[in-house]
């Protein structure tokens, strides 16, 4: 078949416009298509445990213990804090000379009852971190505790005989493979997922969005503004100075888990992508994606954090409140803490706004002033989520020597 010659993430971006006009124009045919992207979603989601746990496994044993582990991930750490400030600072300044929220109506303000039902505070965010059962935590789907409890399990593999050492190691390896190939598989049909997904979200909102949007406008294009200096300016300088590798390479490597991000809205469901892409296109050993990228998918959001940023301040504005200089670093730092909070799934960023709200006492209802704005930009800040994560991989393993595809 010809259509398969072309290249996939073309074969994505097709399915999207397709789909931005099906669900438009054909609202009642969605019944038809939406299985697609239901199928693809659980499809991906069906992966993502086991492909997490023996990644880390597999790929902590290979570091061969502590030390190392400790310097990647002193590293690794150091990447997401800088880049998800940067990414807040560059939001703040937008804001703060655009000024999207003064002359604002309160009318458009929406409902919010039960969206800040599972929210808790930051500390209790931390707590979730080690599991109390490791296997209700996978059958859950909590990516965080899994992890946790696949590092400890990795760096113990390391300290038991040789003989158990060497099974378990080469066992987790095998579990590996096989789950990057299922992956491979799964993402051969993303163009159908995607226009399944898309198509449904269209039908469902577009119509209402057109009539919203406009009084919007200007909140949305900061967003957009600064998303874009921070993907497209800042983040490549670091991978092009600190990396020493070849941004706009990287990027088009990434085009297919970026776009499937962006119709997605969850870095988590594109983990799976960004993986396989990190590492067979762009070139990054596994020991560093295996360990870079599932931390990335759910504590590193710069896109996320940058929105949080932005949405609050925009929400003072909205409401009248004029904040010190003080006020704004409080804003800055729990907007860090909220998008670190932030589980990889869609409007999560959103959820997490009553944490900076609550932090610096603003209404909790200005957030019903951003709802209906927020798929749109919940799909560009995933993007950007998932751009920063792999950039960290290549970042990391520059530093770590290692050649990848996209060095200078
Ligand atoms: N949807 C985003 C993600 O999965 C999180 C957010 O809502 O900001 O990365």
């Amino acid at each position: 078949m010809k259509i398969l010659k072309i290249k996939l993430h073309w074969q994505i971006l097709i399915a999207l416009v397709l789909a931005v006009i099906f669900g438009y124009y054909v609202p009642t045919g969605i019944k038809y298509t939406a299985w697609m992207g239901d199928i693809f979603l659980t499809a991906l989601k069906m992966v993502i445990v086991p492909l997490i746990l023996s990644s880390i496994i597999s790929g902590v044993t290979s570091m061969g213990g502590g030390k190392n582990l400790g310097r990647l991930g002193g590293k690794t750490m150091l990447y997401y804090l800088s880049t998800s400030t940067l990414a807040i600072l560059t939001g703040l300044f937008l804001v703060n000379i655009i000024r999207p929220g003064v002359g604002i109506e309160m009318g458009l303000t929406q409902s919010v009852e039960g969206l800040t039902d599972n929210v808790g505070s930051i500390n209790e965010i931390l707590m979730r971190i080690v599991p109390p059962n490791i296997f209700s935590a996978m059958a859950n789907g909590e990516i965080l505790p899994i992890i946790f409890f696949a590092i400890i399990f990795g760096v113990f593999i390391t300290q038991v005989d040789d003989k158990y050492k060497n099974s378990l190691t080469t066992f987790f390896e095998a579990v590996f493979e096989v789950m990057m190939k299922m992956t491979m598989f799964i993402i051969k049909f993303t163009p159908l997922g995607i226009f399944g997904i898309v198509s449904r979200e269209v039908s469902r909102n577009a119509h209402q969005l057109a009539d919203i949007a406009g009084g919007m406008a200007i909140y949305m294009l900061t967003v957009v503004l600064a998303l874009g200096i921070h993907a497209f300016i800042t983040l490549p300088l670091i991978v092009r100075f600190v990396a020493k590798a070849k941004p706009y390479q990287h990027l088009n490597n990434m085009a297919t888990a970026l776009l499937t991000a962006f119709s997605t809205a969850s870095s988590s469901a594109t983990l799976p992508l960004t993986m396989e892409a990190v590492e067979h296109k762009s070139g990054v050993s596994n020991k560093i994606t295996s360990f870079t990228l599932p931390l990335g998918a759910t504590v590193n959001m710069d896109g996320t954090a940058l929105y949080e940023c932005v949405a609050a301040m925009f929400i003072a504005q909205v409401y009248g409140i004029e904040f010190t200089f003080i006020q704004q670093i409080l804003i800055v730092v729990t907007a860090l803490l909220a998008s670190i909070g932030a589980a990889g799934i869609p409007m999560a960023g959103l959820v997490m706004l009553t944490v900076i709200l609550t932090a610096a006492g603003l209404p909790l209802e200005g957030i019903g002033l951003i709802l209906a704005v927020d798929l749109p930009l919940d799909m560009m800040r995933t993007s950007i989520n998932v751009w920063s994560d792999s950039c960290g991989a290549v970042t990391v393993a520059r530093s770590e020597n290692e050649e990848t595809s996209v060095a200078v």
